[in-house]
């Protein structure tokens, strides 16, 4: 039984066979989970609390081929799962569930410990390249070219962000060489690319914007963005991220509106705008009178044409509804996650893929897509389970 990928979908796929077959994980890096160790450095957010009616709804239109996944191993699931390798786990302000240790490292260790322990065997440096022609499974390795004989196989080679973490897409080709529809891989959670003059660039790459509402088409939400050099980034601009990407795909661009103080309404904001400025600045004006100044000043300098600023009214309905023009996402190597993938109905219910019998996926490489906020990692936790118990129905069937 091979599992081709150490990410957490398929050490998961893994954990369901090792009781009933001899599993071998083969994986192109030295070492397993590297981007479940990277999640790990922002707190590892490993699911959500949040009622699991509203939870389903994060994954969109893959809801429906997902749902089954995400019944078989929930977010309590997963946490008794957690508690199970030694990491406790809480509950952050926003649902949002970490472990104590807010890192990724110690329960992969015990994981990994565990897997061993339960006979698998970690083949490092071994990276897929597709099958010979009698059906083995072809890996380059410093040794040179090794083949394996799998009677199943699970796949879970995740998307192609962060490349140097060992997932790179490369297998899209390897799976559509073999007729599977796989959609093209796109950055998901990530940021876009915004065309600041030079000195916003510089001034202010790096400075947070807190407690705006941003609104695309009809979502709205409140939240936090980081202004970056090439343009804007963060947990706000990544939940609308899927939007944002298709706009900007289909009319070259998407055009963000921001709430840069949400909390006054365009009358407050007017009548203290109108206040005599005196000996102010403008900036001071803008700061004393509406709360404005910062990375939000320069945004309203950005986006706004000089004439507004000696208008109240229009001043104040610019600091409502800021227009933010973002041109492009941002290349899918810098991007949280990856959208596109292997087309779910090219799956059964099993995970296994319909022209390959006996070969089952999960995990990033599938394509749904959700924000951040856990939804990642349950999901791939979820189907890596439901491919591995797939694959341990199947080997039971052929025995
Ligand atoms: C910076 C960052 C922070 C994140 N934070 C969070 C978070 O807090 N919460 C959350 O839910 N999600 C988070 N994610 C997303 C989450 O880490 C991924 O969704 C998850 O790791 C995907 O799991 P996977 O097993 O499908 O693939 P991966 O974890 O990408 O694992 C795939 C494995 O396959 C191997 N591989 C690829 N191609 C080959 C090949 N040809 N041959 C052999 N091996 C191959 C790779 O080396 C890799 O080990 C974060 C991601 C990033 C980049």
């Amino acid at each position: 039984m091979a599992i081709v990928g150490g990410g957490p979908a398929g050490l998961t796929a893994a954990e369901r066979l090792a009781d009933i077959a001899e599993v071998h994980v083969f994986d192109a890096m030295p070492s397993l989970g590297r981007k479940f160790l990277l999640a790990g450095k922002s707190g590892l957010n490993i699911t959500h609390g949040e009622n699991f009616e509203t939870f389903l709804t994060r994954f969109g239109a893959a809801r429906e081929k997902l749902e089954p996944a995400l019944r078989g191993f929930t977010p309590d699931g997963i946490r008794q799962w957690a508690a199970e390798l030694g990491i406790e786990t809480f509950t952050g302000s926003s649902g949002r569930i970490f472990p104590k240790a807010m890192k990724a490292s110690p329960l992969l260790r015990a994981w990994l410990g565990r897997l061993a322990d339960a006979g698998v065997t970690f083949h490092r440096r071994h990276k897929w390249n597709g099958w010979t022609a009698r059906g083995e499974l072809k890996f380059e390795t410093p040794d040179g070219e090794l083949t394996f004989r799998a009677d199943a196989t699970v796949l879970a080679l995740g998307g192609a962000s962060w490349p140097r973490l060992g997932g790179d897409g490369a297998w899209t080709q390897l799976l559509r060489a073999h007729g599977v529809t796989v959609n093209p891989l796109q950055p998901s959670n990530c940021g876009f690319d915004v065309a600041w003059s030079p000195h916003m660039a510089a001034r202010f790459a790096g400075v947070p914007v807190k407690s705006v509402t941003l609104s695309f088409g009809e979502r709205a939400l409140r939240g936090d963005f980081v202004v970056t050099k090439y343009g804007v980034e963060g947990s706000a601009i990544y939940a609308l991220s899927a939007e944002l990407r298709e706009a900007a795909e289909r009319d070259g661009k998407a055009v963000l509106t921001l709430d840069l103080a949400p909390d006054r309404d365009i009358e407050r904001l007017t009548r203290e705008l109108s206040r005599p400025r005196g000996k102010n600045s403008l900036a001071n004006h803008l700061r004393k009178a509406a709360g404005i100044d910062g990375a939000r000043a320069a945004l309203l300098r950005e986006c706004i044409d000089g004439l507004v600023f000696d208008d109240p009214a229009l001043l104040a309905a610019a600091i409502k509804a800021l227009p933010l023009t973002l041109i492009r996402p941002r290349p899918i190597a810098e991007a949280i996650s990856s959208a596109g993938g292997i087309a779910l109905d090219e799956l059964d219910e099993k995970f296994m893929l319909r022209k390959l019998p006996g070969i089952f996926c999960a995990g990033e490489m599938l394509d749904w897509e959700a924000p951040t906020g856990g939804y990642l990692i349950t999901a791939c936790l979820a189907t890596g389970r439901a491919a591995g118990d797939g694959a341990r129905e199947w080997l039971a069937e052929k025995r």
